[in-house]
């Protein structure tokens, strides 16, 4: 029998498997579908939160974490399985010049670096932008990673290290008796562990739903459109009006993204479609004669405050739970990995907890 079930294979639950086995623990892993393909395979890949000054310290304290040990992480990995996920540094620039104020007062307090920059300072950093935008912010240490391809090299990784993964298979139930997990159901079989950790994503309150307690985790579709460029036409991540593009390092450039309430709904609308494309081109005028490859969307699974649940069930012993991740997930996920294998190991915890505890919330039932 297993030490731990993982239910989930997105980003989230595809690290704490890494991170759990690393510390020698005996790990299953079940995902519904393929490993990875959903709002992990969905995702932009930006190492850092959009506009870190709008969100609690408890996701700049998880993002800031993972940041400093990103590209170790991507090197290790393309060590272990010749996989490189792309660590790319290449800065965030933002035009909004409305945030100086907020963003200069966060930035001490985060050790980050947020420049404030001029029309001329931008056209420099970026000749393909036009020279309409009269200040902006320039955050020079902000990364990316090609999450596709982290997907890829993590299945690989915990492949080596004997990891069991069972893929298309759903569980249809948490196993519990005496308020305490004995394991799960699964379409097929009953699978039993010592612990079992939900990692669903956006679909994580479904299956903890009949347990009794709402978590409020819920599903905020992003649609996101993808052009082809030459090789370094563009060469920083660009932000403004919380729409980006982000460049590739072989010319493709992401463009996202929508925030929209429709369920678990995914999607792809002509509407969302021709306003991505209107702003790509308001913002780099030279996607005009991009060609457009593709269009997609993927479920965030959004919570209250953007704060993810981290932590123990507070009804059913040894269950946990590490979700709630909804536009900072990428980013987050090294961090969330790490402190629930902390409390689940009953370690000591690379950050405070209580910021991430289910019972922490106000709106769960
Ligand atoms: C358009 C878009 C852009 C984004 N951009 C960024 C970004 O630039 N940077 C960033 O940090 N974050 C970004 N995010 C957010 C990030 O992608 C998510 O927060 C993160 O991927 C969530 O990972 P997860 O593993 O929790 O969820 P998911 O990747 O959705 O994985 C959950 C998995 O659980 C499986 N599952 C569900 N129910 C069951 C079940 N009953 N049995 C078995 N398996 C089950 C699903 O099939 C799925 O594979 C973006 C998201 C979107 C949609």
């Amino acid at each position: 029998m297993a030490d731990f079930l993982i239910i989930g294979g997105g980003l989230i639950g595809l690290l704490t498997a890494r991170t759990l086995s690393a510390s020698g623990a005996k790990v299953i892993l079940v995902e519904r579908g393929q490993l990875g393909q959903e709002s992990s395979w969905a995702g932009g890949g930006i190492l850092s939160p959009l506009y870190p000054w709008k969100y609690p310290a408890a996701v700049n304290e998880l993002a800031a974490w993972s940041q400093v040990r990103y590209r170790q992480l991507i090197e290790e990995l393309e060590q272990a399985t010749g996989v490189d996920a792309e660590w790319t540094q290449s800065g965030l620039l933002i035009l909004d010049g409305d945030q100086r104020k907020a963003a200069l007062a966060w930035a001490p307090a985060c050790a980050a670096t947020v420049q404030p920059v001029d029309a001329s300072a931008i056209q420099r950093l970026e000749p393909a932008l036009p020279a309409n935008h009269p200040s902006g912010l320039w955050m020079p240490e902000v990364a990316q990673i090609r999450n596709p391809l982290l997907i890829q090299a993590l299945r690989e990784d915990l492949r080596l290290r004997g990891v069991r993964v069972a893929e298309n298979t759903e569980v249809t139930h948490l196993l519990s008796k005496k308020e305490r997990i004995r394991g799960v159901q699964t379409e097929y079989s009953e699978v039993m562990a010592d612990k079992v950790i939900v990692a669903c994503g956006a679909w994580s309150a479904t299956l903890l739903k009949e347990l009794g307690r709402e978590v409020p985790v819920m599903p905020v579709r992003g649609q996101m459109i993808l052009f082809r460029m030459q090789p370094g036409q563009l060469q920083h991540i660009v932000l403004w009006q919380g729409h980006y593009v982000i460049p590739r390092r072989d010319g493709r450039v992401l463009v996202g993204s929508t925030m929209e309430d429709v369920g678990f709904d995914k999607k792809v609308t002509d509407e969302a479609r021709d306003g991505l494309i209107r702003v790509a081109c308001e913002m780099v005028p030279a996607l005009a004669d991009a060609s457009m490859e593709r269009h997609w969307a993927g479920l965030r699974p959004g919570s209250p405050t953007g704060v993810p649940f981290i932590g123990a069930h507070p009804k059913i012993d040894d269950l946990f739970i590490n979700a709630g991740h909804f536009r900072n997930g990428v980013v987050m996920a090294p961090a969330s990995a790490q402190l629930l294998t902390d409390i689940v190991q009953n370690q000591p915890t690379i950050m405070e907890t209580s910021p991430f505890a289910l019972n922490n919330c106000s709106t769960a039932a």
